[in-house]
């Protein structure tokens, strides 16, 4: 039986995708094969569709960090065909086949059992850009950040990690500023539950002082680089930072000052390499306690709108979520 799979090979004049037809044998080893009904998009899937070497060492290559679907056939007693499941991060979709393909086969320590109240299509609105978002709000509240204590701040607001972020955090009763380089997304911001947008050139404006006024009592950053340097100054006593991305960069030069006499702390947030029972918990978390309406932030798109919707993730120009229907032309 043959499946369709999004194929990234690299030709001297650049980096080519097509979906093609592809068997079980293509699949690396693994115990469990699934067939795959949704798959999410990443930035992350954008730089390895792009050829990028940081992400992928090897192509060709079918990427897809993401993936929801139905048990095949499994090795490991702990599965049996027909069980729906979700895996997200470790290798899956950077140097092992990922969810841009109809089946992956993957090993028992990778797969998550899908929650039965979250569909397949609704789990992949999440993927790893919003479970990203809710590990970080996670962290926050471990930290000790209260909805009663202060606004917090989302980078990189209007893409994956951030527009879940956004609306998770309003939900769980925070007042939430929204930073965007997108004015245009305004709207759709505070449709999600953002307070206020302002541009990223207001949080800017603190880079390079080791201290500043504390405006806010935590931050999601989502981008890095030296954005994180300019929100650390501007937290308020006992704060936090979260980050994740580097999309605007990986490198930040900070002073201790916040640290020693503010007590902020700065948290990194992993969603990949975690262990497999903290990513069930925050699956489970995400099917019960903090469920989101994500239908109203996510694009869903068939296999033939795949590579011009990566072309606007790398260039930042991605909106909300993006999930992949394997089964939608
Ligand atoms: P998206 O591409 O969906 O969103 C990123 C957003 O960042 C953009 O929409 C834009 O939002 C903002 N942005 C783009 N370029 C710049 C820039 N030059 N300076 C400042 N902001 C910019 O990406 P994701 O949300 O999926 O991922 C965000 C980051 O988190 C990535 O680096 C990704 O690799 C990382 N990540 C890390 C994980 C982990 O486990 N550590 C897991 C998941 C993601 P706006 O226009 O609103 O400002």
């Amino acid at each position: 039986m043959t499946f369709l799979a999004y194929r990234v090979e690299e030709f001297e004049e650049g980096m080519q995708a097509n979906w093609q037809e592809c068997s079980v044998e293509h699949l690396p080893e693994g115990d469990v094969l699934i067939e795959v009904h949704y798959s999410s998009l990443n930035y992350k899937d954008a730089l390895s569709a792009s050829g990028n070497k940081g992400v992928t060492r090897a192509f060709p290559h079918t990427p897809g960090i993401d993936a929801a679907g139905v048990v095949l056939d499994s090795s490991n007693a702990k599965f049996k065909p027909g069980d729906e499941v979700v895996v997200f991060g470790y290798d899956l979709g950077m140097n092992t086949a990922g969810g841009f393909g109809q089946q992956i086969r993957v090993p028992a320590n990778w797969v998550l059992n899908k929650p039965a109240t979250l569909g397949f299509a609704e789990s992949m609105s999440w993927g790893t850009a919003g479970f990203t978002a809710a590990l970080s709000i996670q962290k926050l509240e471990r930290a000790g950040i209260k909805p009663e204590n202060g606004a917090v701040v989302v980078t990189g607001a209007s893409g994956g990690v951030g527009s879940v972020a956004v609306a998770l955090l309003a939900k769980l009763g925070y007042e939430v500023i929204a930073v965007s380089g997108k004015a245009e997304q305004t709207g759709f911001l505070k449709s999600l539950g953002a307070k206020q947008v302002i541009g990223r050139e207001e949080i800017m404006a603190a880079k390079g002082k080791a201290m500043a006024k504390p405006l806010y009592q935590a931050a999601v950053d989502t981008v890095g680089g030296n954005m994180v340097a300019a929100l650390i100054p501007q937290i308020q006593p006992e704060g936090a930072v979260t980050t994740c991305g580097m999309i605007s960069g990986i490198k930040f030069e900070a002073s201790v000052f916040p640290f020693i006499l503010r007590g902020i702390s700065l948290l990194g947030v992993d969603s990949v390499e975690i262990r497999l029972e903290e990513k069930q918990n925050i699956l489970n978390k995400v099917a019960t306690e903090w469920a989101l309406p994500l239908e109203s932030q996510t694009t869903e798109i068939g296999r033939g709108q795949l590579s011009e919707v990566l072309a606007k993730i790398l260039a930042g120009q991605g909106v909300g979520r993006y999930r992949l229907n394997l089964n939608k032309e």
